[in-house]
């Protein structure tokens, strides 16, 4: 339900801003792309990877979700999710490099992979260390435990809607519907490098534009808990001032506060991501908070009415 109405070509954008990290140098970084690849014409993708190994090559570690087969040959590990999509996916089917996925006849990107015989002469073992998810439940993961070597280059692969995105983004980034995840103290930094919408477009996502969200406003500001707190319709919107959290101006996301990455979005500290003070995400309409709402797709919210 918050996904974005309109985005900008993520590929493109991710592109513009991995450049300009480059010339950071910065080291230790997680640096986490969502399909970087996309849209781009075959030819340019050896210089997309040429990218990511520089970064790899200055001490860092590249977790990138990505279905082009070129990347995937040049990953030093990966981790294939699937079989299918939705509840036909969820599942770890294949781990290791794509010589060892190759050999595992359940892994259907390692069946892919088989048709094509150009992989790299070496792969980077990493530096030792792991950073280790354990039983990741959110979406449609399946008890889903994943190693990512650190200082490498680890592609999460698996058709669309197998849960790559779930595991990445809703699971390691935001560090919650796991048992639990090892080995992020050996980071410094996590920088998500997603596929930003354009920032004026922010405020309209799919849930406005179907008016569901104003319903489910009026929803949360009848429950009793709202009346004893003195909440108000407008406490449960994140367009204006009042329950919203004034850190991110309720966007979830603030500026990354480092001059050369001037145009990156983080997490926002202040509410997780969730958008809402505390007192307001606890109040909750049919056991959901407004900020689960928000996390439903237009689809899971309407059967709750
Ligand atoms: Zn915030």
């Amino acid at each position: 339900m918050d996904r974005q109405a309109i985005t900008l070509s993520g590929g493109e954008s991710q592109r513009l801003k991995l450049a300009s990290i480059l010339g950071s140098g910065l080291t230790g970084v997680l640096y986490i792309l969502d399909e970087p690849t996309a849209g781009l014409h075959p030819k340019d993708t050896s210089g997309l990877i040429s990218i990511m190994k520089q970064l790899r090559d200055l001490g860092n570690t590249v977790l990138v979700i990505e279905h082009d087969e070129l990347v995937m040959h040049e990953a030093d590990h990966l981790i294939d999710i699937g079989p299918g999509a939705g509840r036909k996916g969820g599942e770890v089917v294949g781990q290791g490099t794509a010589q060892e996925l190759m050999q595992n006849p359940s892994s259907p990107t390692g069946t892919l992979l088989n048709q094509k015989h150009s992989l790299p002469a070496r792969r980077r073992n990493g530096n030792g260390n792991y950073v280790t998810i354990t039983n990741a439940n959110a979406n449609n993961l399946k008890n889903v435990t994943a190693n990512i070597p650190l200082g490498t280059i680890t592609s999460v692969t698996g058709v669309s809607g197998s849960g790559k995105s779930t595991l990445v983004f809703d699971v390691l980034a935001k560090n919650k519907g796991c048992e639990k995840i090892v080995g992020l103290d050996k980071v410094d930094h996590v920088i998500q490098v997603g596929q930003s919408p354009l920032t004026r477009m922010q405020r309209s996502n799919v849930a406005t534009f179907m008016d569901l969200f104003t319903l489910l406003r009026t929803q949360f500001a009848a429950q009793p808990k709202a009346k004893e707190l003195g909440l108000k319709t407008k406490d449960f919107s994140f367009n204006t001032a009042g329950g919203r959290c004034e850190q991110c101006e309720g966007l979830g996301q603030v500026d990354v506060n480092l001059s050369f990455l001037s145009d990156m979005k983080v997490t926002c500290p202040s509410c997780k991501g969730q958008r809402f003070q505390d007192h307001v995400l606890s109040v909750q309409f049919k056991e959901h908070s407004i900020a689960d709402f928000l996390n439903l797709s237009v689809e899971q919210s309407i059967t709750f009415f």
